[in-house]
């Protein structure tokens, strides 16, 4: 398929490991940030595999180095199509995904991922200052980004914040919950209304769960960017409002008269199931 230019596993030179005395804010400055307490069970675990489809050299090597340092497996494609087939083909465990590419653009990538896989998580990274570049990333199935320029320090963060989520998600808890007449199905990431069943992101099902676990109480936008995104005061309300409109299409009769996802003015949401 002729891509071998592009190929996999990134061009870090044999004994290149940590960054060293470059721009890029790496792990040797402290500790990672939501690193600092002890692990919660002291196990080795398997390494997970980053795919970063990006295309900016110095960006990818400075990446790649901090990701395996953190001991992330990263595989890179600098094109948007061979990022969808590795996808398809070996997987990751979470995806980066830079939007102006040679070939397809970030969110054709985005949405080509999302028709076979619709749980891995995906960061997108913006340019500064693109707010509709953001929303049409998170409506193209991303679920999350990240503003460039960036510290890795931050994009880190991010990363572990989700993977952390998603590794809790995966274990016991309830499977499905009942709001209005739709069913929501936590471990397969599903929404059936009307017998249609549409497909929710990482983050849809995270906020669903929280606010159902607190139903008929108001829930501060504060305290959802905290809890679930991990990061205090980041990244802006508009993300959980911007959530909450993709959750109100798809769950709400009338997503502008919604019934179960409320809003709390100057405050936050409510849901009464
Ligand atoms: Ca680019």
């Amino acid at each position: 398929m002729g891509t071998s230019h592009s190929g996999s596993n990134n061009s870090t030179p044999p004994g290149g490991s940590a960054p060293s005395g470059s721009s890029v804010p790496g792990p040797a400055g402290g500790p990672p940030p939501g690193a600092s307490g002890p692990s919660p069970s002291g196990e080795i675990a398997k390494k997970q595999r980053i795919l970063l489809v990006e295309d900016e050299p110095d960006l990818v090597r400075g990446l790649t180095d901090v990701l395996e340092f953190e001991g992330f497996d990263v595989c890179n494609h600098m094109e948007g199509r061979p990022g969808v087939r590795e996808m398809r083909e070996r997987g990751a465990d979470l995806v980066i995904l830079d939007l102006m590419l040679p070939d397809i653009n970030g969110y054709q990538v985005c949405e080509e991922i999302r028709t076979f896989n619709q749980v891995v998580p995906i960061i997108i990274l913006t340019a500064r200052g693109q707010e509709l570049d953001k929303i049409r990333g998170l409506e193209a199935g991303a679920d999350d980004y990240v503003t460039k320029p960036f510290s890795i320090g931050e994009l880190l963060a991010r990363i572990k914040a989700i993977l952390r989520r998603l590794g809790r998600t995966q274990g016991k808890e309830l499977e499905t919950i009942r709001i209005g007449s739709c069913e929501i199905n936590l471990k397969k990431h599903t929404l059936t209304r009307a017998r249609k069943t549409q497909t929710l992101t990482f983050y849809e099902v995270e906020l669903l769960k929280m606010l159902f676990e607190r139903a008929d109480q108001p829930v501060s936008r504060d305290e959802i960017l905290d809890k679930i995104w991990g990061i205090e005061a980041y990244p802006t309300n508009r993300t959980v409002d911007n959530f909450v409109v993709k959750l109100r299409k798809k769950l709400e009769e009338n997503q502008h008269h919604p019934h179960h996802i409320l809003t709390v003015y100057g405050y936050g949401y409510k849901l009464v199931p």
